[in-house]
């Protein structure tokens, strides 16, 4: 059994993950706490010019900015409330091996395995340990009456396919909208200047309210979250 669980609030999440966040912490549903760590907004801090907020958004010259979201809004906050909960300061040494993390990825994101970076902190993937895929956990929960959760990740995460893109708009109007919002604000002239170009949350490098999302012609495309995305980013 866990000892406690560790959500990465970047503040973006779709409200459908809030509301699951909120279900998970109400009395009774899990046997150990849930806490929610922040490094604040991740939307506000990159537009305040914060580098450490740099999302991979597509550039109009070509190729992604640099990522840093995932490092800065994931990763160091959970390691950050580990130390917490250890009572161990920022500079504190903890043995090797002495935490464990359950990263929840099923079988079908097995390539998202990476290791925690990290000598005190030892990644396991229990659902991939049993050969659990993503469908198997949905069946799970079906069966026992829950509801199946929204997958996380900030509604403007570049690393979608279309139908990935059409699943939002289709059934988050209020997610769709803050993702047309955050990506019209990259092309605003002074974010433009900071980031030395337009940058566009879809590939095809218009704006997200302008792309043709109507025609399921994603066959072949790859995953982007799969293929780009760090274990922690997602779950
Ligand atoms: S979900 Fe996407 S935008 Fe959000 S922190 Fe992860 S990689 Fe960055």
């Amino acid at each position: 059994m866990p000892d406690a669980a560790i959500f990465a609030d970047t503040g973006d999440e779709p409200d459908a993950v809030y509301d699951h966040l909120r279900w998970l912490m109400s009395p009774n549903v899990l046997p150990f706490p849930v806490h929610i760590t922040s490094t604040g907004r991740l939307s506000e801090k990159l537009f305040q010019g914060d580098d450490e907020a740099r999302v991979p958004f597509h550039v109009g010259a070509g190729g992604l900015s640099k990522r840093q979201c995932t490092r800065n809004y994931k990763l160091r906050p959970i390691r950050r409330k580990v130390r917490k909960l250890l009572g161990v300061g920022p500079k504190g040494r903890i043995a090797a091996g002495a935490v464990e993390i359950w990263v929840g990825i099923s079988l079908d994101e097995a390539i998202r395995i990476k290791p925690s970076g990290r000598d005190y902190l030892t990644n396991r993937w229990p659902l991939i340990e049993k050969r659990i895929r993503r469908t198997d956990c949905m069946r799970w929960l079906e069966r026992r009456g829950y509801d199946v959760p929204p997958k996380s990740s900030c509604v403007y995460c570049p690393y979608r396919s279309d139908a990935q893109w059409r699943d939002l708009r289709d059934s988050d109007p209020a997610g769709w909208q803050r993702a047309v919002e955050v990506d019209r604000r990259l092309r605003e002239p002074d974010q433009v200047a900071r980031f030395r170009g337009q940058l566009y949350a879809h590939r095809s490098c218009k704006p997200l309210d302008q792309v043709d999302l109507s025609t399921p012609e994603d066959h072949g495309q790859l995953n982007l979250f799969l293929n780009e995305c760090e274990g922690m980013c997602g779950v």
